[in-house]
């Protein structure tokens, strides 16, 4: 029998309870006149910061460091134990259905990567501009929508380009925009792929830091997610969905692991002949795979599961409504948005400031009030293209290489009040400097 405790109610927060802390809230950095602030991150929609509990797991797993699937010694067992554990905590997590494949990966990247690999022969793929780069740019052939006007254009869109392709297809989409937070229809758009009997992929690396993902209630064929944006410590990302592509495809990596025999060879006078696990999980992670990701990957599941979500979601969206609140009574910030302030999003936002490029933000709030922003397009150029040019800034709001950008501001478990005014404050002296 396993010798790790199976089951998601033995979460290592035990009941539902509090909201957990983030490894190195305390982080001080240096500003201009040498002083030491505490540093105010908004940068969570890139990497979010770790979990105290998902320290403490990986901490725990770290003892029986061994190798996994093929020891045959106890700390190989614990690890491979820990390791499947993960697994099914994540299938837990994502709400999968029980023969879906759950298959790690690097990131949400390698998880659309892989996907498009294992696409059947003659698939179109439809994806919309505004997606980010990992779920716009893996395909060889994809129609490319144009950003829609308001959701219900989204559903209409995808349901005229889908009607117009025959054979085999895929409908790739956001669940949460990594640009403005917005929500997209995915349920709606799930179910109109699934009418012109196309699969769906969701990009869910930006939705399951911030709301519940339930990939059977909404009736999904794919999610991708990362490690690195849900409170783990990079290394580790996840594709789940239906497993009758992935063991239809040649191995995306060959390799140990992902191979069941390979016969031939001198011993046998004949060519190399090797046969392919038709387990879609062995399938796909050939070598040796990154255990102590997935032991975070899934510990950060647990945590915010045994968190549970109404409080995660209310803590959010009173502090990202108080900093939207903040932003839109400065006069020279302009939030953006593709459908209005008034919808849904997670803690997301993205702005830009009158008189300043969205580099010089950036730099001033670091250098000056020790706060960490993004700026830039952020891995998704034509969307943020496009919504600059809507905001008449795409002359200006300068980045580092030259192109238009602007400044985006993120937050999670870890954000507190303080931070929020401070962003806030700052912004506020900025624009009065010009
Ligand atoms: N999809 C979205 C919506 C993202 O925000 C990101 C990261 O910014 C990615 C995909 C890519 O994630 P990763 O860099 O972990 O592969």
């Amino acid at each position: 029998s396993s010798p790790v405790p199976s089951g998601d109610p033995e979460s290592p927060l035990g009941a539902r309870s509090r909201i957990p802390a983030v490894v190195g809230a305390d982080l001080e950095v240096p500003v201009k006149g040498g002083r030491l602030v505490r540093y105010a991150n908004f940068d969570y929609a890139a990497s979010a910061p770790c979990l105290e509990p998902v320290s403490a797991a990986v901490a725990a797993a770290l003892p029986a460091y061994s190798s996994v699937h093929r020891g045959a010694g106890y700390a190989s067992q614990l690890t491979t134990a820990r390791y499947e554990q993960a697994r099914h905590t994540v299938r837990a997590f994502a709400g999968a259905r029980p023969g879906d494949a759950v298959v790690f990966t690097r990131n949400t990247t390698d998880a659309t990567n892989l996907l498009a690999r294992c696409l059947p022969e003659g698939t179109t793929v439809v994806v919309f501009e505004t997606e980010h780069h990992a779920s716009l740019l893996p395909w060889a052939d994809a129609v490319r929508l144009a950003p829609p006007a308001f959701p219900g254009e989204a559903v209409r869109a995808a349901d005229e380009a889908l009607a117009a392709i025959d054979g085999p297809k895929l409908l790739v989409v956001t669940a949460a925009s990594n640009v403005t937070g917005e929500l997209w229809p995915i349920a709606a758009l799930a179910h109109i792929a699934h009418r012109h009997g196309a699969r769906v992929l969701v990009d869910a690396a930006q939705l399951v830091p911030h709301r519940r993902l339930n990939l059977t209630a909404l009736d999904l064929d794919y999610v991708a997610f990362s490690g690195h944006k849900l409170y783990a410590p990079f290394g580790a990302g996840v594709l789940i969905g239906r497993s009758d592509w992935l063991t239809a495809a040649d191995p995306y990596l060959r390799g140990g692991g992902a191979s069941r025999n390979v016969a031939g060879g001198a011993a046998e006078g004949a060519p190399l002949a090797t046969e392919w696990s038709d387990d879609a999980e062995q399938r796909h992670e050939a070598g040796t795979p990154n255990v102590l990701g997935a032991v975070a990957l899934a510990a950060a599941c647990d945590a915010l599961s045994a968190t549970g979500w109404t409080s995660l979601v209310k803590e959010e969206e009173r502090l990202i409504g108080l900093l939207r609140e903040g932003l839109a009574k400065i006069d020279g910030v302009h939030e953006l948005s593709l459908w209005g302030p008034g919808h849904p999003r997670v803690g997301i936002v993205s702005f830009v400031v009158d008189g300043w490029s969205a580099r010089e933000v950036a730099e001033a709030l670091s250098s000056e009030y020790g706060i960490g922003v993004r700026d830039g397009r952020f891995c998704a150029h034509p969307f943020v293209r496009h919504l600059l040019g809507e905001a008449g800034r795409l002359d200006d709001g300068t980045c580092a290489d030259g192109t238009a950008g602007a400044v985006r501001a993120s937050i999670g478990i870890g954000t507190t009040e303080e931070h929020v005014r401070r962003l806030v404050a700052a912004l506020t002296e900025l624009v009065s400097r010009r």
